[in-house]
């Protein structure tokens, strides 16, 4: 992603090398995206039929969070922000008028229906859902913003897609082993050494070495900041089940809530990927695999399972001198939210934000590393809210959850909430790719509503927003009698 985005950027001005090597696999998950992902792709200049197809890729309007508030309960947590009626959002009025948690998501978010209905975002045509409607969603168009839908994709075949898009377009690819790195007398990278292609020299060099962070943490030796202490699932085990062709697709990631973690499901093409995140405070391995071929694969004790031990936090600083890390090597939260590749694609755009010329300016590589901080430092509190809120408290695991320290600023927000539900000035101040609908929908969600709704609205007309209600089911209606299946779109486009 970051050489054929850099590539595109810069055309013939830079030149730019990918190593990689055959014997250090990549990390083997990392399916389910942001809908901030589609700028990615319209950067490139790719439409949907020019890569998905080629990723075993489909749809996620959102993600489905199943057996956090209590077990046997679900909601979804759609990219779709909430309208405002008379001043006040959907929610507000929600809580005054209804206040039943379990009908919130299908009143006021359009998109729970058409991920109750496994429907695609597209019609047949290929024209986009929003296409039927008189409202708006999300802005297409603007790079920061949320798009109403996000991908699920393979992303090893994204890796191999964008290698032979990059090739085409001047990338050179090396495959090989980085064996040994060598600095200048300022201890600056000056080149790498490697076992078949000798010394490969460079002026930037950009650690996407994993978890390893070869250059970052190995040579540079930055320090990495755990947020074990808040967030502290540490490991997951992964599965990749054969899709069933005669079911339904989702059109959603889901997240199911397990004794000692949570459980994903991301439907792709022709596979479902699946694995259980989890601390190994109260689960180990061993466990933790039969409780994910229990849930994902019964009858297929065959499929190999994938051991992957996480590295959640983040480097102090993820460019230091001439190298900056992008991927699991700069920072990871747990996967809970999607929000991986949503970091990487966030660092390259800020790399090209504040790409240096010969003079280094050191003031590009501290705005760098501050915006890389706060996103990352955000998606953090808004998944330990996620754990704080949650109805859950019937295993060791989700009741620790409950007594554990909170990042600093998200107590009092929390409490704030207690009486109002989150507006943009009271969650997390700085850029993160949440908004405080996100925020609101969670919350709610997971059951916490505040107890008592806005005073104000008791002395407000409420037609208009009963109004609205009433035209959000209409139009989940007609989306769902109109749209396709999310597997017949799909299969079309996967020819
Ligand atoms: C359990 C889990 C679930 C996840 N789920 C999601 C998700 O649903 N959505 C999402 O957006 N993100 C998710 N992620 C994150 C996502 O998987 C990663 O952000 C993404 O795959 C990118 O990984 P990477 O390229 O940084 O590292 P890796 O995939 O580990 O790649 C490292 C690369 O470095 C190379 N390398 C290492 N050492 C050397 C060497 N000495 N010489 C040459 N090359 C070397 C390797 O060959 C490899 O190509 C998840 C992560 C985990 C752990």
């Amino acid at each position: 992603m970051t050489a054929t985005y850099l590539k595109q950027t810069f055309r013939d001005e830079v030149s730019v090398t990918v190593v990689e090597s055959e014997r250090v696999g990549t990390v083997g998950v990392g399916e389910a995206t942001f809908s901030t992902i589609r700028h990615f792709f319209a950067y490139l200049g790719l439409e949907e039929r020019d890569w998905m197809p080629s990723c075993a890729a489909s749809y996620k309007l959102g993600i489905r969070y199943a057996n956090w508030r209590e077990v046997g309960t679900y909601f979804y947590h759609p990219f779709e922000r909430l309208p405002v009626l008379d001043g006040f959002t959907l929610d507000d009025w929600w809580l005054h008028l209804d206040g039943d948690v379990e009908n919130f998501d299908t009143s006021c978010l359009l998109l729970s229906a058409l991920c109750e209905a496994n429907r695609s975002p597209r019609l047949l045509d290929g024209s986009l859902f929003t296409t039927l409607l008189d409202r708006e969603i999300g802005n297409a168009n603007e790079q920061r913003t949320q798009f109403p839908y996000a991908y699920h994709f393979d992303a090893d075949l994204l890796a191999k897609f964008l290698t032979t898009f990059g090739v085409e377009r001047g990338v050179r690819h090396v495959v090989d082993d980085v064996v040994e790195v060598r600095r200048d007398e300022r201890g600056w990278i000056d080149h790498l050494v490697t076992t078949e292609h000798g010394d490969i020299p460079g002026d930037l060099f950009v650690d996407c070495t994993g978890f390893r962070g070869l250059l970052i943490n190995g040579v540079l030796e930055e320090p990495f900041e755990s947020f074990e202490d808040v967030l502290p699932n540490n490991r997951a085990v992964a599965l990749r089940v054969p899709a069933d062709p005669g079911r339904e697709m989702a059109p959603y990631t889901s997240a199911t809530a397990a004794e000692a973690g949570w459980i994903w499901t991301i439907p792709l093409y022709e596979r479902v990927g699946t694995g259980y995140v989890y601390s190994d405070e109260f689960c180990d391995p061993a466990e933790a695999e039969r409780t994910l071929r229990r849930f994902a694969a019964p009858d297929r004790p065959d499929l190999e399972a994938n051991h992957i031990r996480m590295r959640i936090g983040r480097n102090r600083n993820s460019w230091v001198k001439n190298c900056v890390a992008i991927g699991l090597s700069s920072g990871f939260v747990e996967p809970l939210e999607s929000t991986g590749i949503f970091f990487i694609q966030h660092g390259i755009e800020q790399l090209v934000n504040y790409f240096p010329d010969r003079d280094w300016d050191p003031a590009l590589a501290v705005r760098y590393n501050r915006s890389i901080a706060e996103v990352i430092d955000g998606v953090k509190e808004f998944l330990v809210m996620h754990y704080c809120a949650a109805g859950r408290e019937d295993t060791p695991y989700w009741k620790a959850a409950k007594s554990r320290a909170v990042p600093e600023g998200l107590a009092e927000r929390l409490e704030s909430w207690r009486t109002l539900l989150p507006e943009p000035d009271t969650i997390y101040p700085r850029f993160h790719g949440f908004e405080a609908y996100n925020w609101k929908v969670m919350l709610i969600g997971l059951g916490k509503a505040p107890a008592r709704p806005r005073p104000a609205l008791a002395g407000l007309d409420p037609s208009g927003a009963m109004a609205e209600f009433a035209a959000i089911r209409r139009q989940a209606e007609r989306l769902v009698a109109e749209l396709p299946g999310c597997r017949e779109y799909v299969s079309r486009l996967h020819g």
